[in-house]
C-alpha cells in the first residue's frame, strides 16, 4: 500500500494507480495506491513543485540534477514533481515504484535508467534487475534457456 497526497491531480492519482498496477503485473509484492488527507510518514507519496524549495533542495544534493522524482528508502517514500505531461508522470512514477521493490539503476535506457522517458515500457534490462533483486520470480521460458546453455 501507498498513501497519496491529495495535492496530486486527479490525472496524476491515476497515473499513480496505472504505475501500480503495470509493477503488479510483473512483480511478486503486490501494491495499491489510496489517497488520504492525513501525512504518513512510511509509503507516502507527496506532490514536490517544480524548482520550489523542497526540489532545489533534492536538486542541490543530486548536483544540479534536473530532478522529476526522489525515493527515500528510510520511510518507503516517494516525491514526483508536478507539472509534468501525463505520460512523463506515469514513467516517473513507474521509476520510483521500482526503487521501492528494491530495483537500482540500470546502465542501459530503461524504465530503472536515471534519466526517465527513455522507454515507455518494462525492457528486459529492467526485468533482469527485477529478478536480480528477487522482485520478479524467473519467467520459465528464461529458466529453460538458460538450462539449455543460454548466450
Ligand atoms: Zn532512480
Amino acid at each position: 500500500m501507498f498513501y497519496v497526497s491529495p495535492a496530486f491531480t486527479a490525472a496524476e492519482q491515476s497515473a499513480l494507480a496505472r504505475a501500480a498496477t503495470r509493477w503488479n503485473e510483473i512483480a511478486t509484492e503486490k501494491f495499491c495506491t489510496q489517497v488520504t488527507n492525513q501525512i504518513q510518514e512510511r509509503h507516502w507519496i507527496y506532490r514536490i513543485p517544480y524548482k520550489g524549495p523542497a526540489w532545489q533542495e533534492i536538486s542541490t544534493r543530486l548536483k544540479g540534477a534536473d530532478v522529476l522524482g526522489v525515493y527515500y528508502e528510510s520511510g518507503d517514500r516517494i516525491g514526483i514533481i508536478d507539472g509534468m505531461n501525463g505520460g512523463l508522470f506515469e514513467l516517473v512514477a513507474l521509476h520510483e515504484f521500482g526503487h521501492a521493490h528494491g530495483l537500482d539503476h540500470t546502465a542501459k535506457h530503461a524504465i530503472m535508467y536515471v534519466g526517465s522517458g527513455t522507454v515507455t515500457d518494462f525492457t528486459p534490462i529492467d526485468l533482469a534487475e527485477c529478478r536480480r533483486v528477487l522482485a520478479c520470480v524467473a519467467d520459465e521460458s528464461q529458466q529453460e534457456e538458460d538450462s539449455n546453455g543460454g548466450h
